[in-house]
């Protein structure tokens, strides 16, 4: 059930932690399926409720910087503190630090991995339930394995309503995209998913950071679960780019970035979302799973949906697409 963020339902929901069950919660990426990370079955369930490999580790999300001492084991790394240093400007914000497993986290979390992915959301319901748990809270998307991310708490309701006792509702998020990864285990810094706080920023304070892309291997993925992960719609989505209108079947349904004409729309679609009428790349990640999850729900034959050059913020929304869009191209 949806639950608005008042005070007495964040000791609800903190309560709920602490026995061991499951809270879905807002942070300004996307919606979260919480659990008290240091509580093995409480995390074990998290992968049953959302139909999720084990092998794909959780994000543990704390309220301060001081927490992620307590989540990662940073003793003696004085190289691994000098990085969160030039990283600390960016929380509370959309990155996650892989960073050494602390041993209170419990192993299903980390999917048995040595290291342990952290955020501190900025969103303040968030803050306050994860202060109000006193636990650091392992949480992945709150939908069901493989589907595109929930970015409301009816999205959240939709898909897992029926299997958890309590949705904080915090209303649309900001963001939209689910956060910048980016892994400090590895010889150096690699962006391991690209997100709303971009590649450019990172490099600018951490610049021996490379792109995952030149240090992973389909072999041995760097970031378990990345590869397989698709965040694609029931309805076949292609990036508009990809296919000529002659190829359109019946019912299609149109994404755009940007102002269209009128007469594109009556002509052709059956459907149309403009997601920012300039263009704004901030407003059209925040709108894109909103836009992806409504057009899946009209029975259209096809989605076709705009690009945008992969650069900033642009590089997490075709990053995206292109999962979304892998398994139909
Ligand atoms: P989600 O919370 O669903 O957005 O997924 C979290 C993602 O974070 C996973 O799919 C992994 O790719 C990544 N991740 C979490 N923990 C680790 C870790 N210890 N090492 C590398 N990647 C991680
Ligand atoms: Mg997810």
């Amino acid at each position: 059930m949806i639950f608005p963020p008042t005070p007495e339902n964040i000791a609800r929901a903190a309560d709920l932690i602490r026995q061991g069950k499951l809270v879905a919660f807002p942070t300004e990426t996307v919606y979260g399926l919480g659990a008290d990370a240091t509580n093995d079955a409480a995390v074990q369930r998290i992968f049953e409720v959302k139909n999720r490999p084990t092998l794909n580790p959780l994000i543990v999300h704390v309220a301060s910087l001081a927490d992620i001492a307590s989540v990662a084991d940073l003793e003696g790394r004085s190289d691994l503190q000098d990085k969160l240093r030039s990283l600390q400007q960016f929380w509370p914000g959309p990155l996650s630090v892989v960073l050494p497993k602390g041993k209170s986290i419990s192993s299903f979390a980390c999917a048995g991995l040595p290291s342990v992915a952290v955020r501190i959301p900025d969103h303040a319901v968030a803050l306050e339930f994860i202060r109000a748990a006193k636990r650091p809270i392992a949480a992945p998307s709150a939908n069901r394995s493989s589907y595109v991310s929930p970015t409301t708490a009816q999205h959240v309701e939709a898909g897992l309503g029926a299997k958890i006792e309590m949705v904080l509702d915090g209303g649309a998020c900001s963001v939209g995209l689910e956060s910048t990864i980016v892994s400090l285990v590895s010889p150096n810094p690699v962006l391991l998913r690209p997100g709303a706080v971009t590649f450019e920023q990172l490099k600018a304070v951490l610049p021996e950071l490379e792109l995952s892309r030149s240090a992973d291997t389909p072999e041995q993925p760097l970031s378990p679960g990345l590869l397989r992960e698709h965040y694609a719609p029931s309805t076949k989505i292609v990036l508009k780019a990809k296919i000529t209108p002659s190829e359109y079947p019946a019912r299609v349904g149109l994404i755009s970035f940007g102002q269209i004409e009128g007469s594109e729309q009556e002509s052709r679609y059956s459907a149309v979302n403009v997601l920012s009428q300039s263009g704004d790349l901030s407003e059209i990640a925040s709108k894109l799973f909103a836009a992806i999850r409504e057009q899946d729900g009209l029975g259209l034959d096809l989605i076709v949906v705009d690009s945008c050059s992969e650069v900033g913020l642009g590089r997490a929304i075709m990053d995206r697409l292109l999962r979304a869009t892998a398994k139909f191209t």
